[in-house]
Parts: structure tokens; sequence; C-alpha cells
């Protein structure tokens, strides 16, 4: 049984560091599923459990659990929240755990509360049910659930190789104000370049030529280009979370990538370059986020590779999913 056990914990262990994601569920699944690996691979038959106090003060430190009372912790996690979180994930990754035909599960105490009485938690592997998870499946044919690359794998352009170590910023720090500097830094020294430029112009008055003209159009389209591409999508990136990233942000051999806005536990804001990619309920290709307009009134859908504008789905970064958009 052991055995058993920790193949499933190996697997569930394996999914979480390549799957990420940003809610205190997450968090509290991976401490206690590598702390029950680690066990195991001890031969101690001991089980591994947690209570919320213990995660808290693993996840979010000293300070965070001095001011919090039992009934705070029990809004913090709750055994449906873990459960919630790990039936969405074994959903997900249905195949890996079919191979084994064990499932993990949250397992918790019988406990009144109190204290001297605390709620515990644990992980345990059930059998996997078959008819079960292929009915989900079947009510699954209109949504899709969306994975993060990791930001490691994406390569960055040369200069932004600077700014984003492993393709992560802390916003205020250092880094962050480098950004900063390069979006607005941008913006002015272009607006004087556009001035100065206009004012030779007007200086050289008269003897207005062909290539003036020329050079006049290509200034106007560039300055039209970097403020749509560039600059407003990236100004637009604080409230909308998570933005297309421009070109010159990754190296010429990627195809393109995200660019997310979020928050970690010790509530610092952070950006990371990333990818958000999913499979096509319908046709099984790649799903990955585009722009929604013209037909769609979003800013980012979640469009099928091999059929873009009819296999289009909506996209919630909190919950990693989405729902089929009809036209
Ligand atoms: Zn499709």
């Amino acid at each position: 049984m052991s055995e058993l056990k920790l193949k499933v914990f190996v697997v569930l262990d394996d999914i979480l560091k390549k799957d990420l994601a940003d809610n205190r569920a997450y968090d509290c699944l991976k401490v206690i599923c590598s702390a029950s690996i680690d066990a195991l691979n001890t031969q101690n038959e001991e089980l591994i459990t947690y209570t919320r106090y213990q995660l808290k003060l693993i996840l979010d430190g000293q300070q965070s659990v001095a001011s919090m009372d039992s009934k705070d912790l029990g809004k913090w996690m709750s055994d449906k929240k873990l459960s919630a979180f790990l039936d969405r994930v074994i959903t997900k990754h249905t195949k890996k755990f079919k191979e084994i035909g064990y499932i993990p599960v949250v397992k918790t105490n019988d406990t009144i509360g109190g204290k001297g009485n605390e709620r515990r938690y644990w992980l345990d592997i059930t059998e996997y049910a078959q008819t079960q998870n292929e009915e989900d499946q079947k009510l699954d044919e209109n949504e899709i659930s969306y994975e993060r690359v990791d930001p490691s794998e994406i390569k960055l352009s040369w200069f932004y190789r600077f700014i984003f170590k492993k393709g992560e910023i802390r916003n205020k720090s250092f880094r962050g104000l480098m950004m900063l500097i390069v979006l607005l830094g941008g913006f002015i020294s272009w607006a004087l370049y556009v001035c100065a430029f206009s004012l030779v112009l007007v200086r050289e008055g008269q003897n207005f030529t062909t290539l003036d003209l020329l050079f006049i159009a290509c200034l106007i389209g560039f300055s039209y280009l970097s403020f749509k591409y560039w600059f407003t999508p990236l100004w637009n990136l604080p409230e909308h979370r998570v933005i297309k990233a421009p070109m010159t942000f990754i190296s010429l051999n990627e195809d393109h990538a995200d660019i997310e806005m979020y928050r970690d536990r010790e509530r610092n804001q952070l950006t990371r370059i990333t990818r958000f990619k999913g499979i096509c309920p319908i046709c099984s290709a790649e799903v990955v986020l585009r722009i929604g307009q013209p037909d769609h009134n979003l800013p980012l859908v979640g469009r099928c590779v091999e059929s873009p504008f009819a296999h289009v789905y909506s996209f919630d970064r909190v919950l990693m999913s989405g729902k089929l958009l009809s036209r």
C-alpha cells in the first residue's frame, strides 16, 4: 500500500510543480504532498498530518498566525477548498492517475473543534472510479481548463532578459523600477524625438522633399504601432492582470507569450512572463490566448489554433478555466 501511495503522491507532486496555480489550496497541498513523499521515502509509516495553524505558519510565517484565532483559520482553509482544488487537478490530469488506478484524496479527522481538538488534514489514496470520471468528461465538453507554462521555459529577448530574472520581477524592486523607467522613458524620449523632428522640418520650411514626406510617414506609422502594441498593453497590465507580451519582449524563435501580474503570499505584486495554454475539448488542438477583437468584446480569449474563430473560449485566470463562447 505504501508503495502505491508513494507512486500517486509523486505523480501529484510532479503535476503541482509543473502546473502552477495561485491559491492557498494549491500551496497547502504542495506542502502536505512533499512531506508525505519524504516520510514514505524514509519508510516512515506514520501518518503525515497538518493542522491549519501549521500550514499557515509554513506558508505565511510567524507574524501571520500571531493575530489569527480559530475562526479566521476556518475561513483561511477548509477541507472543502482542499478537496475542490484537488478534484480540479485530478480531472485535468486524469490520464496519469488512471494508469496507476488510484487517485489522491484529502482526509480530515472528525472533530467538534475547540482547543486540543484541532482539525488535521492528510493525504490518502482511493481507487480510481472510472464511470464517475467519464460522466464528468461528458459534461465538460464546453469547458476548457488552462495551465501556465513555467516562466523559465520562455526565451526572452536579450534586452528584457536583463530586467526579468527567470521570467519574473517584483514590481517594487530595482528591476521593477527599471521596467517603469524603460516604459515611461521610452514614451517620453519618443515624444521628444517627434517634437525635435517636427521643429527641424518647420525650420527647413520651403524645400519640402518627397524624402521628408517618407520620413514623416514612417515616423507616424512607427509611433502608432509602438503606442498600440507596446505602450498601451503594458499600461493596461495592472488592470487587466494578463496581456499578450509585446513582440519586443520575447526572443525571435518564440511564437508568443503572455505577461501576468499577480500577488504572492507576502502580498508582493509580481510580474512574470508565462504562457497560458489549454486543450480544445472539441478538436483536441492547442488553445492559446489571443485578442478577443473583432468577434468578441473581450481583451483576451482562448482560441483554438486549428479553428481560431469557431472554437473560442473565455479565460478566467483565477479559476484557470473557460467556457465555449458563442457568437
Ligand atoms: Zn478546436
